[in-house]
């Protein structure tokens, strides 16, 4: 999840959310391509074949998924274009299946309320209400505010729609906890033992009052960690790589990508 930055709307589940393309239509025309690519500098770095690849991804999420808006939110095909490429950037070299197990993405005009219970150690029942910017349901849909989808890939360190599906790749072995499904060439104790010395180390420069270096979101637990670290990769990897190296080199062979080698080849940002 991510909190919200700004202001707070009531959570209406949208009735209308499985809206599918018919198969065979296209699902991005070429003017709403170029338009997207010229506004979202994380889509206008990707050279061929890369840029190509993303279309066709994109292609595939709009019709397995469906992008509805909630709370008064219409989008037009613009806007679904704008969320599902950007939602396709972690999966360039993954492909589509990565994103198996649900088809929903609803978006909110601005922040919104989530409301749920949950037990404490007591075996006291809470009922919390959290106003959000983002929230992945396992094996649910995805929901996102839309003044946050308009402020993701600048190349500036944020994007709600990449932390977003980082928590759909993570969820993909059950609980988000930032340890999702490695590819057969990874080393699980080195990803463990890697994410687990940074989150440390985040806590104890935060505990310690001193220069966080990344959102200090990412210290809320080892999910936020890496849904977080990944925002950075893809939006400003040379931040985290001078932060958390190792992190880097984790994320660039989880995700089949090395974002600095691309920024730098498009001639930087
Ligand atoms: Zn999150």
């Amino acid at each position: 999840m991510r909190p919200a930055a700004a202001f707070a709307t009531g959570v209406d589940r949208n009735p209308e959310m499985f809206r599918f393309l018919k198969p065979g239509r296209p699902a991005v025309t070429d003017a709403v391509w170029r338009t997207m690519r010229r506004s979202l500098p994380i889509v206008a770095t990707l050279a061929e074949p890369d840029a190509g690849r993303l279309r066709v991804l994109t292609d595939a999420f709009l019709r397995a998924k469906s992008i509805e808006g909630a709370g008064g939110f219409e989008l037009d095909e613009g806007s679904r274009v704008m969320v599902a490429a950007q939602a396709c950037i972690p999966i360039l070299a993954l492909g589509i299946e990565a994103y198996t197990g649900w088809r929903s993405v609803i978006v909110y005009p601005g922040g919104f309320v989530s409301r749920g219970t949950s037990v404490d150690e007591t075996g006291v029942e809470h009922e919390w209400e959290e106003a959000r910017s983002g929230e992945s349901w396992f094996r649910g849909p995805v929901v996102l505010s839309w003044e946050d989808v308009a402020a993701s890939g600048r190349l500036e360190g944020y994007n709600v729609v990449i932390h977003e599906m980082a928590h759909k790749l993570d969820m993909l072995n059950g609980d988000a906890n930032g340890f999702p499904p490695l590819h057969a060439e990874m080393d699980g104790a080195v990803w463990y033992r890697v994410f687990s010395d940074a989150f440390e180390d985040l806590g104890a420069r935060l505990d310690a009052g001193r220069e966080a270096g990344i959102d200090d979101y990412a210290a809320e637990g080892p999910d936020e960690f890496f849904a977080v670290t990944s925002e950075y990769f893809f939006e400003l990897p040379e931040v985290l790589d001078e932060c958390y190296p190792e992190v880097y080199a984790e994320l660039r062979a989880f995700y089949r990508q090395d974002p600095l080698d691309r920024i730098a080849a498009a001639g930087g940002r």
